[in-house]
């Protein structure tokens, strides 16, 4: 099959199914594949657009955490399957950065940490890009999810309340965030997974206000100085917007650092002929670049996410036309309460 029959057989399912079909894509997914969705958003967005919809298919072109979180919003309180199916077109795609923490070694971290400073009032916060059974960890013990976009406010709120908190699985949105809000370097401390005891002495959990896990995005973790150093020099004078999963004293020389959602927003609101050097995925730098021709637009430096370029249109037409069971993303249902305790927390605030 061509790319344009390809297309062409996607386009007539998609009219067949009518609302009893919703294709979602994150921001990034490739322009082929984005095309076809009918909502194109960050991985909450996208959830909560599943969750309000009434299409009982429902395609989530992205990784497998955000179509967890899909199902998890699309199912009863206790975890009921109430008709409404997931897919992930591209199985395989997983996220490297969620797979860094695991529920069984928070609950070790846990365990150790309310230990070693039984006193205060501990609560985990998990960042959404996180898996379904990280998630039921965080619901289980009062925790909240945050986003890129509002975890400095579901941080600030929990700090502000005296609670200590036990942040995973990004260091570098954690330490951002921070920074943000002004507290000082010897504030928080890092759980190194790969140490025992996380490297930490019972001292120095009673004396943190934050626990950082040691996870990252491979892909925005990769954003140096010298990268922008490089960049300003070959675009003097251009706006920097930066993901805030970069590392902190990277995001720190940045004029704007926020959530895909933010630079988007800040690139829309741009005066024509604007210069921006855009510090995330490719995928959606491209797309700027081609939305936005009346500006200029380069990557801070190219980074490709191989696990969100894995959707092909391929992908997408065997789903729709064949439904596999191996495609359908199904959370265990002894996980949805606490799990989506966790996500309506944060929906809440
Ligand atoms: S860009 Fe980073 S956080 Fe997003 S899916 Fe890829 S590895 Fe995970």
């Amino acid at each position: 099959m061509t790319v344009a029959e390809t297309a062409a057989a996607i386009d007539a399912i998609r009219r067949g199914q009518g609302d009893d079909l919703l294709i979602l894509g994150h921001h990034y997914q490739d322009s082929a594949v984005v095309a076809h969705c009918d909502a194109v958003g960050d991985s909450l967005e996208l959830s909560r657009i599943a969750a309000a919809s009434k299409a009982n298919r429902i395609v989530f072109c992205g990784v497998r955490f955000m179509a967890e979180t899909a199902d998890i919003l699309v199912r009863g309180p206790r975890g009921e399957d109430l008709g409404r199916r997931v897919y992930q077109p591209a199985p395989s795609a997983g996220c490297p950065m969620a797979d860094m923490a695991s529920a069984d070694a928070l609950e070790a971290a846990w365990a150790q940490i309310a230990a070693a400073d039984p006193d205060s009032r501990w609560v985990p916060i998990v960042y959404v890009n996180s898996t379904a059974d990280v998630k039921a960890f965080c619901g289980r013990y009062g925790g909240s999810a945050c986003t890129s976009g509002n975890g400095l406010r579901v941080l600030r709120r929990f700090l502000d309340q005296g609670a200590k908190i036990l942040f995973a699985p990004d260091q570098h949105l954690c330490a951002n965030i921070l920074r943000t809000l002004g507290y000082p370097e010897d504030s928080h401390a890092l759980w190194q997974r790969e140490l025992p005891d996380g490297g930490l002495t019972p001292d120095v959990i009673r004396r943190s206000r934050v626990i950082a896990w040691s996870g990252c995005c491979p892909i925005h973790a990769g954003f140096t100085s010298e990268d922008v150093a490089a960049a300003r020099a070959a675009a003097p004078g251009a706006t920097l917007l930066i993901h805030p999963e970069a590392p902190s004293p990277v995001a720190a020389q940045a004029e704007m650092a926020g959530s895909t959602k933010e630079i988007i927003a800040a690139v829309e609101a741009a005066a024509p002929g604007g210069s921006y050097l855009i510090g995330t995925e490719q995928h959606l730098v491209e797309r700027l670049t081609a939305d936005h021709p009346g500006l200029t637009i380069r990557p801070l430096r190219p980074i490709v996410c191989e696990d969100m370029g894995k959707t092909t249109l391929d992908d997408l037409l065997t789903t729709l036309r064949d439904w596999p069971e191996s495609r359908r993303v199904t959370v265990d249902p002894a996980l949805v309460p606490d799990a989506r305790a966790c996500v309506e927390r944060m929906l809440a605030l």
